[in-house]
Order: C-alpha cells, then structure tokens, then sequence
C-alpha cells in the first residue's frame, strides 16, 4: 500500500501527542518567566469610522517574543495562560500597559482614541476584577469612556453573574463590545441583558462576503440587528476593498483589518499614524461619489 492510503490517524497519532504535551509544559514554564524577562509587548490595530474616515480606537493585541522560538501567536500561548493561572498577571500588565499608551498618546496631542482590549475568560472570575480595573482608570488618568473591553460569546460564565458583572464594568463608564460575534453557540438572548456597546463581526463572516450569499445574508442581518439594538458594529479581518464596499453598503460603522493598518508596535504606530490617516481617507474617498 501507498504511504498515502494509510488513514491519517495513524500518521499522526503516536510521535505528536506525546511530543506536543511535553512542549505545552515547557511552554507553560516559559511562560511565567517571560512576564518577568519583559518578552511580552503589545500592538495596536487602528479601527477606522466608516462615517468619519478616522481613526477612532485601536485594539490591543498582546504579543510573545521568545528568546529562541521567535515570535510565538496569541492563540497558542493565551489558552495556556489561561489554563496554568498566569493569564490573571498578564491580563493586568495587558491592561495597565494599553490604558498608560493610550493616555500617552492623548499627551503626545494625537487625536482622542478609544482603546480595546481583550479579557479572556480567567478574568471575568477573578475576584477583584472591577476594582483592578477602576484602580488602573485612576492609576494612568484615562478616562473611562477611553477604554473598551472585549468578551466573546463562548465564554461560559452562568449568565445571571455575567450581566451583573458587566454592568458593575458599565457602572465605571467604560464601554463592552463582543469580540468574534456569531462564532459561539450561545443564543441570542443575552444581547437584551447584556449592557453591550458594541458587536464584533468575526472575520470568518467576511473572507469569502464577496462569493458566498450564506455569508452575505448573515452579516446583512448581524448590521440589521445590531442598527435595531443600537449596537455599534466593528467588522474584522478586511482585506479587500470588494469587503469593504459590502459592510459601507450595508451601514457598518467601524472597519479593523489589514487593508487599513495591520497591528503596530506602539512606536510605530505614532511614527505613521498621519500616513496611516491619509491611507484611510484614500481608500475611503472612493465610496464618497457612490452614496
Ligand atoms: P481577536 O481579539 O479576534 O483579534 C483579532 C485578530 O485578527 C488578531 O489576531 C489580528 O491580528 C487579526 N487580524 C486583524 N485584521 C486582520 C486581517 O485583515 N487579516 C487577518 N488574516 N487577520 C487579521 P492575533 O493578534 O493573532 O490574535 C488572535 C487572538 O488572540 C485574538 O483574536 C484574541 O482572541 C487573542 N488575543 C490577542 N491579544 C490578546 C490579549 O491581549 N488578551 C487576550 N485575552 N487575548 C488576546
Ligand atoms: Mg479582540
Ligand atoms: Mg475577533
Ligand atoms: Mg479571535
């Protein structure tokens, strides 16, 4: 028999298994001493208001260099985190490190703007969650409203806690958006007891928008939706104008994605942030006629 005719899980089975939970662990390891090694640091991602053509928010998007793997993704190391307890730590040194650029920012003269940042589900039990972050608002000076902070749907947290702890956040004045809507499997109920501000349509949604009418017709109704519960909407993951037509057509307010800005260090992003303006408005300026 050809190589290829063997089932694939006999291909894979015995060598990765074992050698990909010894390496969780290492990483595991890895992973506590690099909050104090200071490998972590955090890039912004401009999101730009369809209406304005500005740059409004940005998302912090955490980043791990490793001194000998190099670059390692969030999505693999932040379930880590979550699993082995650090994430409480680094999800406090996420957010006091946004919140002081943020304000930076403000001081540099930048124009006001709101930053995101992600929670993840460690957090939301984490006792003393609201008091850390009223403590880092007071701490760093930005103010509440400066601040959005992302949940997303799969977080299963029993739903009368969540909206009580939601709206002890809301009671800070800052903002909720749900990251990667319509990606979980919970109903829709919650966005009527959910204090939200604002709804985050998962790039899954919008890579194929321009070929595929399934996706079509559900990011029309997620903008239908989201316009009768007054939820702001944040589509992410554009690349392409053909995208971007689609969610300016359908009343999209704000844009996250490639064909914007990819995520920049902080430096950078101060360096560019009048190109990256100009590049917005040009991209933009084409719709101007079409309305
Ligand atoms: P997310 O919160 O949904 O973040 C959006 C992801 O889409 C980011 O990936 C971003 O770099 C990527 N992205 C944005 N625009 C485009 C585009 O046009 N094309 C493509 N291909 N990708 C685009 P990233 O930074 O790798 O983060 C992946 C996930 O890891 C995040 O998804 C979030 O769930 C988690 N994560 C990242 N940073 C943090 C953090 O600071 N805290 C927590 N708790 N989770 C984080
Ligand atoms: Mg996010
Ligand atoms: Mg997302
Ligand atoms: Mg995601």
């Amino acid at each position: 028999r050809e190589a290829s005719q063997i089932p694939q899980r006999f291909l894979f089975y015995k060598p990765c298994m074992s050698e990909g939970m010894a390496d969780r662990i290492i990483m595991e390891q890895e992973l506590h001493k690099a909050l104090a090694n200071h490998e972590f640091y955090i890039e912004y991602q401009p999101q730009v208001n369809l209406k304005t053509g500005k740059i409004e928010s940005l998302e912090a998007l955490v980043r791990w260099r490793h001194p000998t793997r190099g670059f390692v993704p969030p999505d693999v190391f932040i379930p880590i985190a979550e699993e082995s307890g650090l994430i409480i730590p680094l999800g406090k040194w996420i957010l006091e490190t946004a919140c002081y650029q943020a304000k930076s920012w403000e001081a540099q003269g930048l124009p006001q703007m709101k930053v995101a940042v992600n929670l993840s589900l460690g957090q939301l039990f984490q006792q003393d969650l609201v008091q850390m972050v009223e403590g880092i608002l007071q701490q760093t000076g930005l103010k509440p409203h400066h601040l959005q902070l992302e949940i997303t749907e799969s977080m299963t947290m029993n739903i009368d806690q969540m909206t009580q702890l939601l709206h002890e956040l809301k009671a800070l004045g800052i903002q909720i958006a749900v990251d990667d809507f319509g990606t979980g499997y919970s109903s829709l109920s919650y966005l009527k007891d959910f204090p939200i501000d604002c709804l985050k349509i998962d790039r899954a949604f919008v890579r194929n928008i321009q070929h595929d009418p399934n996706d079509e017709a559900l990011v029309s109704m997620i903008l239908s939706m989201a316009k009768h519960l007054r939820f702001k909407v944040v589509a992410e993951g554009i690349e392409e104008v053909a995208q971007l037509a689609f969610l300016i057509e359908g009343g999209c307010d704000y844009i996250q994605g490639y064909l914007f800005s990819k995520p920049l260090a902080a430096e950078q992003l101060t360096e560019t942030f009048k190109e990256l303006h100009s590049h917005a408005e040009e991209i933009l300026d084409q719709f101007k006629y079409v309305e």
